[in-house]
């Protein structure tokens, strides 16, 4: 309502947005098809748990325990399509309630209905209680193709699909996706998934070669570094800051370390982006006399952290990067 009024009893001229109204109509009768695919896909158990008819898409909920799989999907979407090039024809009568529940048509679960109900059928295939607007044949539907299934809530799945102008719609959407996927690996001519399977194992294969390289790196870093090593009571002691961005690398760094060193502590530390990481490890011949879980604990605070770990084994994060170098060095105090 734009302006004025509407009251009883006024003349008013009616015109119906048609290819909306089409449309809706399209999604709502493959909706009544659907049920029925799904009754004979996945059982007799299936009951509509609610449902939503718009223009641009179908939703039906219904009950069921298990994800459908892509197979059942399948099959759903070509029983649909096969009613559809049927092309039998949807009619709708009213009756009688009583006479309707009698034939088997469908009917909503605990749905309170009139005397008098409407009963839309399309051909031999759906029968159903319904007031909705549908098409005149099924063949007007064009096409059907589900876009999504999934659990909405216990024992409930719900799938959307689309139909008509929306279908090819969706389909010339994935064909486009298709295509530059195609145009970004270089396979305009045919054999995506084979050039895509190739780059993958290719990146698998670098992945490998630059660990590889890393370890290298390391064992020759670790060489520069054992130079800092100072000894204390018998116990070799290495705290130092490293150029590493990850603790998986700080870990790999330790082991070629305690590899070097054969016995000793080692307390490694990296900064960037704001926070702080340590590392403690301790060869096992001198977990009883210090652990690696102990000397995190008293180093973390220091960097602004907390942490922990095993006896040979320990790992901490913090705020403060810039206390880096005061918990190096605070390491050489607490050891030994
Ligand atoms: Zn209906």
């Amino acid at each position: 309502m734009e302006k004025g009024t509407i009251k009883v009893g006024d003349a008013a001229d009616l015109k119906v947005l048609i290819r909306e109204r089409n449309a809706t109509a399209r999604n709502h009768t493959a909706t009544h098809l659907l049920q029925s695919a799904l009754r004979q896909v996945v059982g007799d158990h299936v009951k509509q748990a609610g449902s939503l008819v718009t223009a641009d898409r179908l939703r039906f909920d219904f009950t069921h325990f298990s994800a459908m799989t892509a197979d059942e999907l399948r099959r759903v979407e070509n029983i649909v399509n096969g009613y559809i090039m049927d092309n039998s024809d949807v009619s709708s009568v009213e009756m009688a309630a009583a006479e309707a529940m009698q034939s088997g048509a469908t009917a909503l679960f605990g749905e309170k209905y009139g005397d008098r109900v409407r009963v839309v059928r399309v051909g031999e295939v759906s029968s159903e209680l319904c007031g909705g607007t549908h098409v005149r044949a099924a063949g007007d539907i064009g096409l059907f193709k589900i876009v999504s299934e999934a659990g909405i809530a216990a024992g409930v799945r719900r799938i959307e699909a689309v139909t008509g102008s929306g279908a090819i719609e969706y389909v010339q959407q994935l064909e486009d996706e298709q295509k530059h996927l195609a145009t970004l690996v270089k396979a305009e001519g045919g054999g995506v998934i084979d050039r895509v399977e190739r780059l993958l194992a290719r990146q698998k294969e670098l992945q490998r070669e630059v660990e590889e390289l890393q370890s290298r790196l390391n064992a020759s870093k670790s060489a520069d570094l054992l130079a800092g090593v100072r000894e204390s009571n018998g116990i070799k002691i290495l705290a130092t800051r490293v150029e590493t961005e990850d603790p998986k690398g700080l870990r790999d760094l330790s082991d070629s370390l305690k590899d070097r060193l054969q016995s000793g502590v080692i307390v490694l530390g990296c900064a960037a982006a704001g926070k702080a990481n340590l590392l403690v490890a301790v060869t096992k011949d001198l977990t009883d006399r210090c652990k690696a879980g102990d000397i995190i604990k008293s180093l973390a605070p220091i960097i602004g952290g907390s942490g922990g770990g095993k006896p040979e084994l320990a790992q901490a994060g913090g705020t403060k990067p810039e206390n880096l170098d005061e918990a190096l060095e605070a390491a050489y105090k607490i050891i030994g």
